[in-house]
């Protein structure tokens, strides 16, 4: 039997009501590990919770929050108390044309796919080096490794917390405390939807033929799903990858062109 080593821990799982986010908490409750999860609809929270804490029995809280709000990410450390893994994540900005973007546009992507993560990790880091466990996974996008043309704010927030991460997470490594990067290629939730909604009305195709394009031109001939990479998530936690450092992982199907 394979055991993640991960039974009685307790994480954050940021952004997890639905998508990639509920992914990873239900793949990291399914290795016996207790969550918080949050989003800003609480109904939907509390369904996917109740659905989590009755399939595996760990304990699940959930905090109706803004994650990139301060009183956010204040009720959420507050609800975790002793944290062993963290899921940073949160919506994506929208696309667009860089032309129209503003500075406050550009502050409130830094704010949700930079700044958000930075504040956790400070929050969390310091402990886990005391107890010599920590696992931080940062959902980020495969826009960091291939920039996505129309969503530059996007690839300018996420290719910064990827550059700071990778420096701070060289110096935590020796305390057993791991942060990589989770890159998703095209997943089927509910962000893909709108971006293939937008795609659409751009390129006067129907929905149905972008997702079908997409689709093609995958190497697995597929969007991925939630599982997968939830999956991917709880690996990178497990007790056993503690030598996986500094990573930015694509799970992409094989989108990327690439050897590494
Ligand atoms: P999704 O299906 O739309 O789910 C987003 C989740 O985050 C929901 O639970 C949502 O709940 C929650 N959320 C959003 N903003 C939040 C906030 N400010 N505070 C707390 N919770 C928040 O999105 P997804 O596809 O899982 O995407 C997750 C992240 O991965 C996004 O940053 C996205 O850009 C990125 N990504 C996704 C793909 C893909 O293929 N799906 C590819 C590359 C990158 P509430 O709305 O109730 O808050």
């Amino acid at each position: 039997m394979l055991d993640f080593g991960l039974t009685g821990k307790n994480a954050i799982v940021c952004a997890s009501s639905k998508g990639l986010g509920l992914g990873c908490a239900q793949a990291l409750a399914k290795t016996g590990v207790n969550l918080v999860m949050c989003a800003r609809g609480g109904e939907l929270l509390e369904k996917v919770a109740a659905a989590i804490r009755s399939e595996t029995g760990v304990t699940v809280k959930t905090v109706a929050c803004d994650i990139t709000s301060a009183q956010g990410r204040e009720a959420v450390l507050a609800a975790a108390g002793h944290v062993d893994i963290l899921v940073n994540n949160a919506g994506g900005p929208p696309p667009g044309d860089f032309r129209d973007w503003t500075r406050d546009d550009w502050i409130k992507a830094l704010d949700a796919n930079m700044l958000t993560a930075i504040e956790l990790i400070k929050a969390v880091v310091d402990p886990m080096i005391d107890q010599r466990f920590g696992r931080i996974v940062n959902i980020t996008s495969g826009s960091v490794k291939s920039p996505i043309p129309q969503l530059g704010l996007s690839n300018g927030a996420r290719s910064g917390l990827t550059g700071f991460v990778g420096g701070i997470a060289r110096q935590v490594a020796r305390h057993n405390v791991t942060i990589n990067g989770l890159l998703p290629g095209q997943f089927n939730t509910d962000r893909i939807e709108g971006l293939i909604d937008n795609t659409a009305r751009q390129q006067n195709k129907s929905p149905e033929d972008v997702r079908a394009e997409l689709e093609a031109r995958n190497p697995s001939g597929r969007l991925g799903h939630i599982d997968e990479f939830g999956f991917a998530c709880a690996f990178i936690c497990s007790a056993q990858s503690g030598y996986l450092v500094g990573q930015n992982i694509l799970v992409d199907g094989g989108s990327f062109n690439s050897n590494g």
